[in-house]
């Protein structure tokens, strides 16, 4: 077959069918817009699911790409290198953490942090310390052991026997976290705001009351800030706007702006237990990734952008509360920051696919999370002309699905 004769249908007939892609073949992006291969514009209210931060072909992350590029893509972990270290300590000086593993995707970061709760653990206190704590809706990742401690059943059934020791409660209920954890909890592993789960804010009452009953249980803290972190929220991490800090905390997703990284943030007293040769990764900490994140982490932890954030989610909000004053199809508007779920009332309820299909028909590119919930994660420097002209675009295709066409605005 001739390269150039790619379509959305080669998908079918060579790629594995995990995935089930839009119609159209996106083909090159500049800030918030996306050109697909017809030519046909986009503007990008998805961020490839909140990792486009600072959006499409951002000048600074390209010449950081070309230079590093350049100079030393890859080592190995049997040497270190410059930007790895200037990363890891921009971070530190950013966070409660004074020591970062590196990885290369968000799943792998939680299965550093979920073998080093073990680890810490078993060390310290035995190996009947070796129940994490999860909750219902959460996601995590899709390796073995992420995809079982994330509590959505249906992505961990049917590949055998799921690891033992994990337990789903359901979020944001304090009585019930209260009740579970105990002398055998390792971990509490959370989301500061469940993303795939529905775009759903954990309560600060509800965290501080992990926080409380994790110290009283010697059980680590983890914050699965994935999605929620690197400006998502309108703070560098959101744990900052929480009142309660993690003992671990995971990141990937926007710390590279598309380039694949992850990273386990924790202190150097639960860190001395990863000893060399416990843990470990081909790729983890290369010099082109960290390079790249240290960029995207100096422009985002900027105050200006992150009130820039914080004010592109209030215009945000208050454009889709006038929308739903039009169609009354929204039942709750939620979120932090540029991560905001849009919850569709009963008789919509199952349809959050059939929207974002007809929103990629009139130019928009959008999220769901879960079949009920419609999500916004777009670049947290989206222009506010981009933006108003995407919820345009958006309100037509509502008009489409809902099937009104000539209602007076
Ligand atoms: C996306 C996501 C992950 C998984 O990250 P990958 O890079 O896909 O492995 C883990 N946790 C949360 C909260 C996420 O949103």
């Amino acid at each position: 077959m001739n390269d150039q004769n790619v379509t959305r249908q080669t998908f079918d007939e060579v790629m594995v069918p995990v995935f089930a892609p839009a119609s159209f073949v996106p083909d090159r992006g500049v800030g918030s817009r996306v050109w697909d291969t017809q030519g046909k514009d986009y503007i990008d209210f998805a961020g490839g699911i909140a990792v486009t931060a600072l959006g499409h072909a951002h000048p600074e992350l390209l010449k950081v790409l070309h230079d590093q590029g350049a100079k030393l893509w890859h080592i190995g972990n049997g040497y270190t290198n410059e930007p790895v270290l200037r990363l890891a300590k921009r971070l530190e000086e950013l966070t409660f953490a004074d020591r970062a593993f590196f990885a290369n995707s968000g799943a792998e970061a939680n299965e550093a942090a979920l073998k080093l709760a073990r680890r810490v653990a078993f060390e310290r206190f035995g190996a009947e310390k070796d129940e994490i704590i999860s909750f219902t809706q959460s996601f995590h990742g899709r390796t073995f052991f992420t995809v079982s401690v994330g509590g959505q059943p249906k992505y961990s059934e049917g590949f055998g026997p799921v690891p033992a020791g994990i337990r789903h409660l359901p979020y944001n209920d304090i009585d019930a976290a209260r009740a579970a954890i105990g002398p055998k909890t390792c971990a509490v592993i959370v989301e500061p705001v469940q993303g795939e789960g529905g775009v759903i804010p954990a309560d600060p009452a509800f965290l501080k009351a992990l926080r409380e009953a994790c110290d009283q249980h010697n059980a680590l803290l983890i914050f699965d800030e994935v999605q929620t972190g690197v400006g998502r929220t309108g703070f560098f991490y959101a744990y900052e706007d929480t009142g309660v800090t993690p003992d671990v905390l995971t990141t990937a997703k926007a710390l590279g702006n598309g380039f694949p990284i992850g990273a386990m943030l924790t202190t150097k007293e639960l860190a001395a237990h990863f000893k060399v040769g416990v843990h470990g990764t081909t790729y983890g900490g290369n010099p082109l990734a960290t390079a790249i994140a240290l960029k995207v982490v100096e422009l985002v932890s900027d105050p200006k952008l992150l009130e820039g954030v914080r004010a592109r989610s209030e215009a945000l909000k208050a454009t889709l509360a006038k929308i739903n004053e039009r169609f009354g199809i929204f039942s709750d508007v939620r979120g932090k920051g540029l991560l905001i779920g849009v919850e569709l009332t009963d008789a919509y309820k199952g349809r959050a696919k059939d929207f974002v299909t007809a929103a990629g028909k009139h130019g928009v590119i959008m999220l769901m999370a879960g079949p009920d919930v419609l999500r916004f994660a777009p670049s947290l420097i989206i222009p506010l002309d981009d933006m108003n002209e995407g919820l345009a675009r958006f309100e037509k295709a509502i008009e489409e699905v809902v099937g009104v066409t000539a209602l007076a605005k």
